[in-house]
């Protein structure tokens, strides 16, 4: 039975970083259970600007989404397969979390992940984090750029991450290598440098974790199965620190018996430790989208597509943005299509993205089976008060307004979706809504929080509640989404776990 100070389950964001950190010291062993192959030496993953070709193929885990009454129910999950996880998979947009994120992480019971407490670990990543290469700068996204700023008055912003920022536009940040346009992703940042020359750091690729072994409340190893189908038991002589992402994670505790008592006794599943909060407060940020025919062909340069955004405050009020778009160098009408709307030869795209999205969803099983995937039931736009879907409606007519602007209206021949015809606020949502796609970020299904809060799933040690020797850490822990793209911030949780395991070796 092979063993290992520590067992990662999952070598994704998180996981990458917090293999490599704890295997600077050269007496821990570590091994590392991914279920999809490397990423060395692989274009197809490793070339940013191919990301799109990856979604749906043989790396992508491809989750459907329930049947959703007020969303879109087409739409897919993609998760990565593979080493890096969704770093490898990703347009690698990289921010910083706004203070108002952490802040309102350590408000909500995780205590010590304040953003001052928080800022040192975004110091320590070794991504290389750019703003988009002033080659890669596209002249319609510039003249986006120029747009939004004179049609909304919003600040232009040149490098988001230099301060907190409540509304702006500009290009990017990402976490690549501009001069070839690899990735920076987690695995090249934190694996490849080191994965040939560290004998304590074993990577088990291609083998699936099914499920966690328990003696009384302390884990104790991961029973996985290899690529050859060979089921194998690896044992943890510290600890367990599960980092399968938003979905894969409470998959794998679910059907280790950890979850609520009755959804798991409704299945047959022996209940090991009754956690009612796994898989609940499913979180993503949808968008909708708005689609224009350009006059002609679009210029040929970019990093991945999609290299400028902007942020708007409506309300005075609110912490931070609350509400994105991400300018798509490309007609984005994968969903559109699928009503009718026809994708024009040359174009280009807004998309309307809710920061703080109110409405929560649900992951739970449907089977005992763990090779039957979980079921993700969104409920993308059902909170109370109808916020995210007018989120949305304020979207469309932002952008209208900036694509009425010069220097960008005069590239734009018409809007191709949902039309000039559609106005009125009812017609603007139901359209928004049935086209609305992912950016792919869910997160928060085994939320941290105080010991008193029972849905909590970990602690802000990260432990799991009422279980020693295993931890989580990556998107699953998010107790809220961030404003902005969460990969800074998963990656910053493997930081910080690194040093709490490390620290409590000590
Ligand atoms: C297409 C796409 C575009 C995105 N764009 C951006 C962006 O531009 N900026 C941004 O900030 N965020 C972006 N995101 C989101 C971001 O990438 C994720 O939030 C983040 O990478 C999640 O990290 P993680 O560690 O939680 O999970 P992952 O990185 O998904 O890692 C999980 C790993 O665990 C492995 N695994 C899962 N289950 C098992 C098991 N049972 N046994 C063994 N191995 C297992 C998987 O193979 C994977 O390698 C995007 C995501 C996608 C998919």
């Amino acid at each position: 039975m092979p063993q290992y100070d520590y067992v990662v389950v999952g070598g994704g964001t998180a996981g990458s970083v917090i293999a490599s950190r704890l295997t600077e010291d050269p007496s821990v062993t570590v091994a590392v259970i991914e279920g999809g192959p490397s990423d060395v030496g692989r274009d197809d993953v490793l070339t940013l600007r191919r990301w799109m070709g990856l979604l749906g193929g043989e790396l992508d885990y491809d989750y459907p989404t329930t049947e959703q009454p007020r969303g879109n129910s087409h739409i897919r999950h993609s998760r990565a397969r593979v080493l890096g996880g969704c770093s490898s998979h990703n347009t690698l947009i990289a921010f910083k979390p706004l203070p108002s994120d952490w802040d309102e992480w350590a408000e909500r019971g995780a205590e010590g992940w304040d953003a001052a407490s928080m800022e040192p670990y975004f110091g320590k990543l070794l991504n290389n984090i750019v703003a988009v290469d002033e080659k890669d700068r596209n002249a319609i996204a510039r003249d986006f750029v120029d747009a939004a700023q004179a049609a909304l008055g919003v600040p232009r912003v040149e490098g988001f991450n230099k301060r907190p920022f409540d509304e702006g536009v500009g290009f990017f940040d990402l976490a690549y290598h501009p001069e070839d346009n690899k990735r920076s992703s987690a695995s090249v940042a934190y694996l490849h440098p080191v994965m040939d020359e560290r004998p304590n750091l074993t990577l088990l690729l291609e083998t699936w974790a099914y499920r966690l072994e328990l003696d009384g409340s302390r884990a104790r190893g991961v029973h996985v199965r290899t690529k050859d189908g060979e089921e194998v038991y690896v044992e943890a002589a510290r600890e367990v620190i599960v980092c399968a992402g938003a979905v894969d994670t409470p998959r794998l505790l679910l059907h280790s018996g950890i979850g609520p008592r009755e959804q798991l006794e409704a299945l047959g599943i022996p209940v090991v430790h009754d956690l009612p909060g796994v898989g609940e407060n499913l979180l993503d940020h949808p968008e909708s989208v708005i689609v224009w025919e350009t006059h002609g062909p679009i210029p040929e340069n970019s990093a991945m597509d999609s290299d400028a955004g902007l942020f708007v405050r409506r309300d005075p009020e609110f912490e931070g943005p609350d509400l994105m778009f991400h300018f798509y160098q490309i007609p984005f009408t994968d969903n559109p299509e699928r009503i009718g709307y026809e994708r024009p030869p040359h174009g280009v795209s807004m998309t309307p993205n809710i920061p703080k999205p109110k409405s929560r969803g649900r992951l739970y099983l449907t089977s005992k089976d763990p090779e039957v995937k979980p079921a993700l039931d969104f409920r993308y736009f059902t909170d109370e008060d109808d916020y995210d879907g007018r989120t949305l409606v304020d979207g469309i007519k932002l952008a209208r307004e900036i694509a009425r602007t010069e220097p960008l209206a005069s590239w734009l021949k018409r809007e191709v979706a949902p039309g000039p015809e559609v106005t009125g606020d009812e017609e603007l949502s139901a359209y928004a809504r049935q086209v609305a796609h992912t950016v792919y970020h869910p997160a928060g299904t085994c939320r941290m929080g105080a010991s008193a809060d029972e849905l909590a799933v970990v602690s802000p040690d990260l432990t799991v509640r009422g279980l020693t020797g295993i931890r989580i850490a990556d998107a699953s822990v998010f107790p809220t989404m961030p404003a902005v793209n969460p990969m800074i911030g998963v990656l910053m949780v493997g930081e910080k776990c690194a040093e709490l395991l490390t620290g409590s070796d000590a």
